[in-house]
């Protein structure tokens, strides 16, 4: 027989069903062992949870060990293999236990028949939650493959695991009730606020502010009672509903969702949310104010934690308690979710947008600015969004009737016939624009140059589109996602498969991976690392890669294997300066050699680039464009750093412009510095699909344009609606001047913007 390690781990699925089907934490830890025992031939798999207050662990599941050793066997930090694995945060591959100065066996456990021992810590980031061990009587039984896949399988189970230790937490530390925030209804019946995604909305208001305690709504006095037994039932119809909508988001967003419904189960189950209410309703509470008590102490609690990780669960709760509410009073499945219904929210994080696009939201309002990556996932998921201050957002009173023009940033209350008519136009006019079916193979100009259209892929569901609407490639894989949505860091194997699926679906068309962009506005809720004064100036992108090698090295070797039928790229994100460039490149040939050795395919030919996105790496541009095989302009980060304007920062959003001197300048020398060298240039930053700029990106000499694919009609339109000779002549004059007055009445006089606009 095979061991179907490699089996186990792509099959990421067989993890989720067990997650769904043995939703009492003993349950899915015995399933889970008996299951990675299974798959990988091993004699033992056993998995040890970490407590941190006594910094031991304790055995929780085994397959293979005496049963009765589970709760009993514990083991200090460092202490055995397992301890060590745990302490140093590695995994320990140990061929022959027995003659190991660590190996500590348990009398009476039936421990000393298994020689081939491997310890792989179950970890959150930095932080210890535990170990998953597997043990062989053969020696030197487990192989580096092995390792790979134990790793994949501990970082789903540190989902899960976590999940439930951090709702005890929470209710161990309940602090004081929290004070509702009365809401001042606004009378107006147009609110501005800023564009943040595209699209139009209409729906019903629904406030997820975190900070009230109204978050489950109290019931109807002349409501009809229900039994528990209704209660029961609504229950179960939860759990199905949730069940299905695991399963679903696992197969539409397997890069970065899967699991994302775990905690919903976990709490779902958990005797003191469901059982509680069961007991208030069986000593007499109506059930709807039984739902409403306990999920209202739920919020309350979690909402006041200091612990990000449990705010988190606020939005998890409520979801729940609406769906119990809905399901007693026997609503349509469909009702209980938010379709029709448009969210405001203080704020969101990129697994809540996900939850909620999954269950049908319209649109999202928030209210404390937008950050980078929740406006690129809402995008990508073709949700509407606005940003708008915290006094307006709380003057919205919930189930109003809203109209949100989330391309203008405009929110109407209660809008009237004409308003709903003249969107009703402008979303006709919109699908025509966005019809991929009219998009032809290649792109020219009026003169017949040829101009390259790749798409920028943050999510694998965006490669459909990318194929509809004939991209050309990926000009950028923003690969932060899987990292950013998930709980952990992914191990390589997990990440190869992610990049491999990229790759096969653009059937080999060009693929530019770039490395991890964290930092910034994108923190990771899971990496410890010390809170900085100004993250757009810290630990960012090349400078988080650089400093964590492990990191970095697993994506570089995933993304080399992704790329081992070559035609793939790799460039790296805010390089300031040639020696990032020649450290990062100095790490991937590392990489190579590895490979090399492990006898694993890739490609030698994988080209590595720099994102052109500091004024550092403009002052360089030309000993960077011989260093490197392309470069690729990233202008979101361009422009907020040559003019130091913060592209989430509402406040000096008016202080973000791309048609600045400087930029323009600098975009100029950047093309020139790479024709004279010869090396590729492209843009990738929301620039490259801007139609007032592109006359001037064609007119300095960019061909290559990387953008949201839905607005690639439009591109090509105008692109096909201009020769060289006047995009060239038009690049001249912009460059010719010293002002953004002079270039916003240029722009004007070319009625590339409308004096309004302007
Ligand atoms: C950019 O900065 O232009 C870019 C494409 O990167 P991101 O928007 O992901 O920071
Ligand atoms: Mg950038």
């Amino acid at each position: 027989m095979k061991k179907k390690n490699v089996d186990l781990i792509c099959d990421i699925a067989e993890l989720i069903s067990l997650a769904e089907n043995g939703r009492d934490r003993k349950e899915l830890l015995q399933k889970v062992v008996t299951s990675v025992a299974k798959h990988m031939l091993a004699d033992v798999c056993s998995i040890y949870i970490y407590d941190e207050d006594d910094r031991q662990l304790t055995l929780r599941a085994t397959q293979g060990l005496d049963e009765a050793a589970i709760g009993v066997v514990k083991l200090r930090l460092g202490e055995g293999i397992t301890g060590r694995a745990v302490r140093e945060l590695r995994p320990i591959c140990v061929g022959t236990a027995s003659q190991s100065a660590s190996y500590k066996f348990f009398p009476g456990i039936h421990e000393e028949e298994y020689e081939a021992f491997l310890a792989v810590p179950i970890l959150r980031g930095l932080r210890r939650i535990g170990a998953l061990v597997v043990q062989a009587r053969e020696t030197n039984y487990f192989t580096s493959n092995d390792v790979k896949a134990l790793r994949a399988i501990a970082a789903q189970l540190a989902t899960m695991i976590e999940n439930v230790q951090l709702l005890k937490e929470a209710r161990d530390k309940a602090e004081a009730p929290v004070v509702p925030v009365a809401k001042k209804v606004t009378t107006a019946s147009i609110l501005r606020g800023r564009s943040a995604s595209t699209g139009t909305a209409r729906g019903t208001a629904y406030t997820l502010d975190s900070a009230n305690s109204e978050s489950c709504a109290l019931p109807d006095p002349d409501a009809p009672p229900h039994s528990f037994e209704d209660f029961e039932t609504a229950v179960g119809k939860t759990a199905s509903q949730i069940e299905q909508l695991q399963r679903q988001t696992s197969e539409d967003l397997a890069d970065v969702a899967v699991l994302i419904f775990s905690a919903h189960l976990l709490i779902l189950e958990d005797e003191q949310f469901t059982g509680r209410i069961g007991n208030l309703i069986q000593t007499g509470t109506p059930a709807l104010k039984a739902i409403a008590t306990v999920v209202n102490e739920y919020v309350e609690v979690f909402s006041k934690s200091s612990m990000p990780l449990i705010r988190e669960k606020v939005l998890d709760v409520k979801d729940l308690g609406n769906r119990l509410t809905r399901n007693l009073i026997n609503e349509e499945a469909g009702e209980c979710d938010y379709r029709s219904q448009i969210i405001i929210a203080h704020e969101l994080l990129p697994s809540d947008i996900l939850k909620l696009s999954a269950e049908n939201v319209e649109g999202f309002i928030v209210s404390s600015g937008v950050t980078s990556h929740n406006a690129i996932i809402c995008r990508s998921l073709g949700i509407p969004m606005v940003a708008i201050s915290r006094e307006l957002a709380d003057g919205i009173p919930d189930g109003e009737e809203l109209l949100m023009d989330a391309e203008q940033g405009i929110i109407y209350l209660r809008p009237g016939a004409e308003v709903y008519a003249k969107y009703r136009e402008l979303d006709e006019a919109w699908k025509v624009m966005h019809n991929a079916s009219d998009m032809k193979a290649k792109t020219k100009t009026k003169c017949g140059e040829r101009v390259h259209i790749y798409a920028n892929i943050n999510l694998l569901s965006d490669l459909k589109p990318a194929r509809e609407f004939k991209a050309e490639g990926v000009g950028l894989y923003r690969s932060e996602f899987p990292f950013i949505v998930r709980n952990d860091f992914p191990p390589e194997e997990e990440q190869y498969i992610i990049y491999k699926k990229l790759v096969e679906q653009m059937e080999g068309k060009p693929v530019t991976f770039r490395t991890l962009d964290i930092g910034g506005d994108k923190m990771l809720s899971y990496y410890s690392n010390v809170s900085e004064a100004n993250p757009f100036l810290g630990m960012r992108a090349i400078r988080f890669s650089l400093q964590n090698r492990d990191i970095f090295c697993q994506q570089l070797r995933a993304f080399l294997r992704a790329g081992a039928g070559g035609g793939t790229r790799i460039m790296f994100p805010l390089i300031s300066s040639v020696d990032d460039f020649v450290e990062a490149r100095s790490i991937v040939y590392e990489c190579m050699d590895e490979l090399e050795e492990e006898g694993i395919p890739f490609s030698r030919d994988t080209q590595l680039g720099v994102m052109m996105e500091l004024p550092s790496a403009v002052e360089v541009v030309d000993e960077l464009a011989m260093e490197a095989d392309f470069l690729s302009i990233g202008s979101n980060d361009l422009i907020q750093y040559m003019l130091a304007v913060d592209r989430t920062n509402e406040q000096v959003s008016k202080l973000y412009l791309a048609h600045h001197p400087a930029i323009l300048r600098a975009i100029n020398r950047i093309v020139s510095a790479s024709e004279t060298h010869g090396k590729d240039v492209s843009i990738c930053g929301d620039l490259s699909a801007d139609p007032r700029m592109l006359p001037f990106l064609l007119g300095v000499g960019l061909r290559r344009f990387s953008i949201d694919i839905v607005n690639a009609l439009t591109v090509q339109r105008l692109v096909n609606s201009i020769s060289l000779e006047e995009a060239e002549e038009m690049a001249n004059a912009m460059l010719d001047f010293g002002r953004i007055s002079e270039i916003e009445a240029y722009l004007i006089d070319c009625n590339l913007v409308d004096a309004a606009e302007a």
